[in-house]
């Protein structure tokens, strides 16, 4: 039986055309979801995808914070973030903050395109 979840999606810069094919090339599974991330990701996957993403402010401006709280509130089954391994973020505090708070709540979370297919699998055909 499949299950309907909440997933947040975030990218760093230059991570976001990685994202953005992800999302291209699991469209049809993530239709049946409810899709949130950091304002620039949102915007560009909506755009591209034509999926509805509910924008949280842009994440230098604290939506990564926004993010981290609908974790601790429970509104949020699966994280996707593609966060940039070779380049430091002026909100690197945030960043840290959230994947803290994600690994304080046990929530599903990829960094990269093949955990991000294997969680969706696991997470999605679960009775
Ligand atoms: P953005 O934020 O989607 O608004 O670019 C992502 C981030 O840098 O945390």
């Amino acid at each position: 039986m499949k299950k309907t979840i909440t997933i947040a999606l975030i990218a760093h810069d230059n991570r976001k055309p990685d994202l953005v094919k992800w999302v291209q090339s699991h469209k049809e599974e993530l239709s049946n979801h409810h899709l949130c991330g950091t304002g620039t990701t949102s915007k560009r996957i909506a755009e591209a995808t034509g999926l509805d993403v509910k924008a949280y402010m842009s994440g230098p401006l604290g939506g990564d914070q926004q993010v981290g709280a609908a974790i601790a509130q429970k509104e949020i089954d699966m994280l996707i973030f593609f966060w940039d391994p070779l380049t430091s973020q002026p909100h690197d505090p945030d960043v840290k903050a959230l994947l803290r708070i994600a690994v304080l709540y046990d929530i599903p979370t990829a960094s990269n395109p093949s955990t991000a297919n294997m969680i969706l699998v696991a997470l999605t055909n679960r009775k």
